[in-house]
């Protein structure tokens, strides 16, 4: 019987990497995003996500393992982040995951599990990154409690942690040299790629995994123990 991964955000670059390495991992994968996506669904609306996931069911009828990936940033110091910009990155980033959750764990059952990206930037301070650290502490903070909580059913959550990850949405940071310094002082050197945290997210979706369960695994290059900070 076929094994069913869901990973949202799927369309943007780690996350159409996650769907890319679960596919070949043996998975049928349900891509989800903004509307174009093959699977469409706005996780910051919880009506747009029961809507979804009530088609899903209907559809594929169980879910192996949910990869919540979907995510915003809105840079910027304090002074500067609208209302509009501070509830969007909670409502994606934080609220969509719950969502997401919450709406599909019903039928999900023991050996399953969650994966939810989460950032450096919930360790690491740096500056002008507006609500997206916090977004991401609050990220952390969810995946421990749903471990407990999903735990005695056989479901396990667990988050990644990327570092600076070279993307399509993050290319001009790379492109102009501007990061060249940063990339230097990091251990391994170099920026991440969507692969490398794919990878690790194969892990944490595979049967290999199987007596992990809320924890989150940065995969940074050496970013946080070198205490590099994104200026
Ligand atoms: P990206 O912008 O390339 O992709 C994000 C995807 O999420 C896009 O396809 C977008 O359409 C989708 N999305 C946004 N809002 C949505 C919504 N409301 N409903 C459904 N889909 C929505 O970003 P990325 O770099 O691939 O980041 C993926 C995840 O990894 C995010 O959670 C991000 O915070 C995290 N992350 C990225 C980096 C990095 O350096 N790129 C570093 C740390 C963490």
């Amino acid at each position: 019987m076929s094994r069913i991964a869901i990973v949202t955000g799927a369309s943007g670059g780690i996350g159409s990497a996650i769907a890319d390495r679960l596919s070949a991992d043996g998975f049928t994968v349900v891509r989800a995003d903004l509307d174009g996506a093959s699977s469409p669904v706005d996780v910051a609306d919880p009506d747009s996500v029961a809507q979804w996931a009530g088609a899903l069911i209907a559809d594929v009828g169980k879910v192996d393992v949910l990869v919540n990936n979907a995510g915003v940033w809105r840079h910027a110091a304090i002074a500067d982040v609208s209302a509009t910009d501070a509830r969007r990155v909670l409502d994606v980033n934080l609220l969509g995951a719950w969502w997401c959750t919450q709406a599909l764990v019903p039928v999900m059952s023991a050996g399953s599990a969650v994966v939810n990206l989460s950032s450096t930037a919930a360790a690491v301070a740096s500056r002008a990154l507006g609500l997206y650290p916090a977004s991401k502490g609050g990220i952390e903070a969810m995946t421990r409690q749903l471990a407990i909580e999903l735990g005695p059913r056989g479901i396990r959550v667990n988050a990644v942690a990327p570092g600076l990850i070279r993307t399509a949405a993050t290319e001009a940071r790379y492109a102009d040299g501007s990061r060249d310094g940063l990339l230097a002082v990091l251990p391994l050197a170099r920026a991440g790629t969507p692969e490398d945290i794919a990878a690790v997210t194969s892990f944490l979706a595979s049967d290999d995994a199987g007596y992990v369960t809320g924890q989150v695994i940065t995969v940074d290059g050496g970013l946080t123990v070198a205490g590099v900070g994104v200026p």
